[in-house]
């Protein structure tokens, strides 16, 4: 008798699949180009999406929430996620880093305020502020700059202050912000919608940044400054900063399912990850003991065994290190990756039967298995959960289902 189990440790076979599991059949492409049935391929699930706004809502006890998309939604797709994140009424409006990405969320129809986190060009701020995307104001000129350009626009630009409390990253250093900030109340044309802060996350700094901010409020209050919604909490913070949830929260990862570090252990928050990685299987076969796998021929067999190859690798952003404990789910079975994680190839053993065929759907990454959690798979391969998403290819074809 073969010893199955020796051979497929860390296997969990025969665990029954959840109802979520069945791949929706009305799937629909949010993204162009035409795809062949073996390409892999990403399924963003817009009910999932909508469960975890509600779920964030409620840790953020109904405060509104700022909706990070950046990075393409972290990796998701901006044209998936942003008209629904747009739709959600527990979302005030959208966070992104890059023009090019507030202006791709207008062209996709997104309604909402959209905040550019980012230092911009005049050119640029021209074409944001036409398009009513909210600019952060913290370049040393940002006052008299906003004035020029609301001049040149006619109307009032909307901006959001940014405040470096501690981060050193961008922002208005706390300690020259108190002039820097009346200097841009006092510009005509300029309305303060909000003021932001990142925080390091870092349990002794966070409440000193905190109070930096706060201080800084305080400060622009007694002079008479409003600086509109104030907010600082990313998903980091909605776990472990309650008492600094201010007046909205700016999450990001949160919103697509998955947890910061050290945040599912707590049980307070039932998120679902909201999108599927999934490929086919191009090809079953058997090795004979003494074969081996993939580049470096760090697997061989010890014993007769079944093995499956999946069209999807590292260049689609499934981690080069997932060979170091991932699994994949086919049918209602998790199998292991053995061999090393190519560009476009990811090779699993089925062990001693041939439990899968040519053209079965593997999901790599969802919602449908502890195993393929991102929060498994990225503490399994040894990166940041944020890569499991980020890494994601943009070239993958996206559906909404
Ligand atoms: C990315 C980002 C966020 C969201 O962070 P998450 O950890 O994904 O919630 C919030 N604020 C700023 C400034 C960011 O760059």
């Amino acid at each position: 008798m073969i010893d199955r189990r020796a051979f497929v440790a860390t296997s969990i076979a025969g665990v029954a699949l959840p109802a979520t599991a069945k791949l929706s059949a009305t799937s629909r492409p949010a993204s162009g180009g035409a795809s062949g049935a073996y390409d892999p391929r990403l399924t963003i699930e817009r009910t999932l999406l909508r469960r975890n706004v509600t779920e964030v809502a409620r840790l953020a006890g109904g405060r509104p929430i700022l909706a990070v998309v950046k990075n393409n939604a972290y990796g998701l797709g901006l044209d998936a996620v942003g008209p629904v994140l747009d739709a959600a009424p527990e979302v005030w409006g959208l966070a992104v880093v890059t023009t090019e990405e507030a202006l791709a969320l207008r062209a996709a129809g997104v309604r909402k305020p959209i905040l550019l986190m980012a230092l911009t060009d005049d050119a640029a701020a021209f074409e944001l502020a036409l398009a009513d995307v909210r600019l952060a104001a913290f370049a040393d000129d940002a006052p008299e700059r906003l004035a020029v350009l609301a001049a040149r626009l006619g109307r009032a630009v909307r901006v959001h202050a940014y405040f470096d409390t501690g981060m050193g990253r961008l922002g208005v250093p706390f300690r020259r912000a108190a002039d820097w900030m009346a200097r841009l109340a006092a510009q005509r044309g300029v309305a303060i919608e909000g003021a932001f802060m990142a925080f390091v996350e870092d349990d002794a700094v966070d409440p000193v940044q905190c109070d930096r901010f706060r201080a800084l409020a305080e400060g622009a209050r007694a002079r008479g400054i409003s600086l509109g919604r104030l907010h600082a909490a990313s998903s980091h913070g909605l776990f472990f900063r309650t008492p600094a949830l201010l007046d909205m929260v700016r999450p990001g990862l949160v919103l697509y399912g998955a947890y910061p570090a050290g945040a599912r252990e707590r049980g307070v928050a039932a998120l679902t990850p909201a999108w599927r990685l999934t490929a086919r299987v191009v090809r079953v076969t058997r090795l004979e003991p003494g074969d081996g796998v993939s580049y470096g021929y760090r697997f061989v067999a010890e014993r007769p065994t079944w093995i499956a190859t999946l069209p999807v690798g590292h260049a689609d952003g499934y981690p080069r290190s997932a060979v170091r404990g991932c699994e994949v789910l086919i049918g209602d079975r998790v199998y292991p990756v053995i061999g090393a994680v190519s560009a476009s190839h990811t090779i699993v053993s089925l062990g001693d039967e041939a439990t899968a065929a040519v053209g079965d759907t593997a999901v790599l990454v969802g919602p449908d298995h502890p195993a393929i959690h991102p929060n498994t798979v990225a503490e399994r391969a040894g990166v940041s959960v944020y890569d499991v998403l980020m890494h994601l290819s943009a070239r993958l074809p996206r559906s909404l289902a």
